[in-house]
């Protein structure tokens, strides 16, 4: 449903142009969630924040690349274009409830806002979506509900309500920012069980942005690890988690506690990330790498197909790393 290709992103600011993100292709299919991982500053938000049409240009610049949706390319599109399918098609939750919502406006009118702009509703009709969307999301006595302020709702509910909003105009895909980081852990189970409700209802595609790998280890179908703007290691849930490839992603998954193994001591990954102002030119997690190699500083590593959903990009897969392992 949703084809990413060579995709560029960049943002002029006084101290010179950060290359946010360098060259990131995937596909979504529908109806699957793709979780999209990796360190802050990685890329995985502007990612977003490109498929949604919510890069301001200047200071942002697509320097290549495409967005492919309904045969059409999100890139090329001009503003009106593009709010005809912002809210509709794709829709999109960020992290925070309370800054998604407008303190001052009712629940009722935030919902039915979103649905007549861009659908013509009565308010009757508009109004009856809003309650089955608020019973959709968990939300008991919606008639009630409807009338009151975001304040009178917890995060939780909050969240709940956000969500009903991004589904009011029954969109094909739901990009997810880090929607469950400003919760508590029981309300994070909630949502995510909330969102793979939805999705067996609805069969709405959903992008899945975070860096909580327990999140993705419960909701993904497949999950792309990204660093220094470039998408690392890409494969479904299985072969991320018990088959990883590149050196960044097994460190990440060493960082995590575990429950089945007592006393372990965590393993952070050393280092910090690639300064994005002047990338190097050749693999961006050297630096940090404890497997690389003269080549690794000077070329960047093709991209390596494992299965036939799984890829790499890390100079370990090529056969010629063999000899030099051994
Ligand atoms: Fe490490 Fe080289 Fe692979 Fe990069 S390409 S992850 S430096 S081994």
């Amino acid at each position: 449903m949703l084809s990413v290709r060579d995709l560029e992103v960049s943002f002029k600011t006084f101290g010179g142009e950060v290359q946010a993100i360098r060259g990131v292709s995937f596909d979504l299919y529908k109806g699957e969630t793709l979780a999209v991982v990796g360190e802050s500053g990685c890329g995985k938000s502007v990612t977003a924040n490109t498929i949604m049409g919510l890069i301001p240009q200047p200071p942002g610049r697509i320097r290549n690349g495409k967005v492919l949706f309904k045969n059409r390319d999100l890139t090329k599109l001009n503003k009106r274009a593009l709010r005809d399918i912002q809210g509709v098609d794709i829709s999109m939750i960020f992290q925070d409830p309370m800054t998604a919502l407008n303190p001052t406006l009712k629940i009722g009118e935030q919902l039915i806002e979103g649905l007549r702009t861009h659908h013509k509703v009565s308010r009757t009709e508009a109004k009856r979506k809003a309650v089955e969307m608020l019973s959709l999301v968990g939300i008991s006595n919606p008639e009630e509900r409807l009338k009151q302020y975001p304040h009178q709702f917890s995060g939780g509910m909050r969240q709940r309500i956000v969500i009903a909003i991004a589904l009011i105009c029954e969109p094909e895909l739901l990009i997810a920012d880090e929607p469950t980081t400003a919760l508590d852990v029981t309300i994070q189970a909630q949502i995510l069980e909330l969102f793979d409700e939805i999705q067996r209802k609805t069969g709405v595609g959903i992008i899945l942005i975070t860096h909580d790998l327990g999140v993705v280890a419960k909701i993904a179908d497949r999950i792309a690890v990204m660093y220094a703007g470039k998408i690392i290691e890409i494969g479904n849930k299985r072969e991320i988690f018990y088959n990883p490839q590149h050196p960044y992603t097994q460190g990440l998954l060493n960082s995590v506690p575990r429950l089945d193994l007592q006393e372990e001591e965590l393993k952070p990954i050393e280092g910090t990330p690639p300064d994005l102002f002047a990338p190097p030119e050749g693999c961006p997690f050297a630096a940090r790498c404890p497997f690389a190699m003269e080549v690794c500083d000077r070329v960047y590593p093709a991209t390596t197909q494992l299965t036939s959903q799984h890829t790499v990009d890390c100079w370990l897969q090529d056969p010629r790393a063999q000899a030099v392992l051994s």
